[in-house]
């Protein structure tokens, strides 16, 4: 079936909210590779209440997608069943109290820097680089350059939007939280709406120096303006648990510059996946398995995507691949 066939049906099964409901929306304008399908529905809530009435209301069977601003995130060119969740400008708040910092799931990791360095607390430089949101560095335990969303976390809130429970509401501690190498413990479906990080005291301008140390180091090494999805493959463990570098496993089996269609290996960083202009979801996931298979014929290390990859291949429904 096509998507806007499916369109019409699920929208009347939706229950009502405060905030916007759209049928069809495109997601690749959404997204930092700029590729991808619909949204078989596309919804903003107004709020975590009408998040959350709107999740304990909706018929069970239909699959629930939060997206944050998608720097981590290959939409399928097929696009995506169901609803897909989009915490906009009503999730976006930054409160500073003392040393903590809550902010909504919706931020930008880059505003919660910078409020962070105005306040003169030091721990959140890292976060200047990293170009998504609060719930994706959650989601992803995003870090950089020593640091990490583990260790400046104290407390989320979430909504469940997984088929158990959905529509609870619950506030995770660090434990819950169980962060590990770019993930967190808790289950799919978890929808975070805000969470709270607590620094040390700092000097702005020392705060500032070592936020613009990290920019500057960025765009020499990664293609930082280029339509990519950051580090494509978590970096492996080898067998004595060492970690290895996935960008070098990249390079000794002869990937940097390799092209499909319209999607490269980044020249500047091979672990970077990069549209370069015309590139479809297809090009861009195909490239991506063909490096991971000269990788492991060439070194014997079976790399793992760290993107997430989500919906359906032009042209037909299929699994969402994990
Ligand atoms: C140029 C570039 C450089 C990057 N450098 C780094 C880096 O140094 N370190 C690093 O860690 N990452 C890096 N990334 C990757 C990316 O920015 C991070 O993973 C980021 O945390 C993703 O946030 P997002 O809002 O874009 O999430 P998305 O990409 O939209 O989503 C990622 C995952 O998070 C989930 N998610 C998003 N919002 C929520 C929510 N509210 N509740 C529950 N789940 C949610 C999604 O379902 C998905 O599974 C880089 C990306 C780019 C493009």
């Amino acid at each position: 079936m096509m998507a806007a066939e499916r369109n019409s049906d699920l929208m009347t099964r939706l229950p009502p909210v405060r905030g916007r409901l759209i049928a069809g929306v495109p997601l690749a304008p959404f997204c930092w590779f700029r590729v991808g399908g619909p949204a078989e529905v596309l919804f903003e809530p107004a709020d975590a209440g009408d998040l959350a009435a709107f999740l304990a209301a909706l018929p069970a069977d239909v699959p629930v997608t939060v997206i944050g601003v998608a720097s981590n995130l290959l939409v399928r060119d097929g696009g995506v069943r169901g609803v897909v969740l989009r915490l906009g400008k009503a999730f976006a708040g930054i409160r500073v109290d003392g040393r903590r910092i809550t902010a909504g799931a919706g931020a930008m990791d880059v505003n919660v820097a910078r409020a962070a360095r105005d306040a003169g607390i030091a721990g959140f430089e890292f976060l200047i680089g990293i170009p998504g949101t609060i719930g994706g560095a959650l989601t992803m335990n995003a870090g950089a350059y020593g640091a990490e969303i583990k260790d400046i976390f104290v407390a989320a809130r979430a909504v469940s939007g997984g088929t158990d429970g959905r529509g609870q509401v619950a506030a995770l501690t660090p434990a819950d939280m169980a962060f590990a190498y770019r993930r967190s413990a808790q289950p799919e479906g978890t929808i975070f709406t805000e969470a709270t990080f607590e620094g040390r005291s700092g000097q702005a301008a020392a705060i500032a120096l070592r936020m613009k140390e990290i920019q500057d180091a960025r765009q020499d090494s990664q293609p930082v303006k280029a339509r990519t999805g950051g580090s494509t493959f978590a970096n492996p463990a080898n067998e004595d648990g060492e970690t290895l570098k996935a960008w070098e496993l990249i390079e000794r089996a002869g990937c940097r510059g390799l092209i499909r269609g319209g999607a490269q290996v980044s020249p500047q960083h091979c672990n970077f996946l990069i549209n370069t202009g015309n590139a479809t979801a297809a090009d861009l996931e195909g490239l991506g398995e063909e490096v991971r298979r000269r990788v492991l014929a060439e070194t014997g290390v079976q790399l793992h995507w760290e993107i997430r990859r989500i919906g359906d291949p032009a042209g037909g429904l299929a699994e969402v691949a994990s």
